[in-house]
């Protein structure tokens, strides 16, 4: 995937771009959770809270939860030629750089 970069389950600190750990989360509906992250590096010291927000089904729930309605895709791989999903909850999309 160009543009992505691994941060084994970490998410760059929005200042330094060093990887931020989850401390702690609090979910607020069955498909949206906050998630706490501090920055890993200590001269930054930076806290701060990102949404999880669980947007498709890929592989269906063998005991689904009655409450939950996600739209259902057919393969986790894009097919070749499709376009690229836009995210339900953006009002704009940014270019790597930028969202960071
Ligand atoms: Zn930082």
């Amino acid at each position: 995937m160009l543009g992505m970069k691994r941060y084994g389950g970490r998410v760059p600190c929005p200042h330094c771009g060093s990887a931020s750990a989850a401390r702690s989360s609090r979910g607020v509906s069955p498909t949206y959770r906050e998630t706490y992250l501090r920055c890993s590096n200590l001269e930054c010291g930076w806290v701060g809270v990102a949404s999880i927000i669980i947007e498709r089904t890929v592989v269906q729930s063998a005991s689904p939860n009655p409450r939950v309605a996600l739209p259902v895709t057919a393969t986790r791989r894009k097919a070749a030629g499709a376009p690229t999903p836009q995210p339900a909850n953006d009002d704009q999309v940014l270019a790597p750089a930028e969202a960071l």
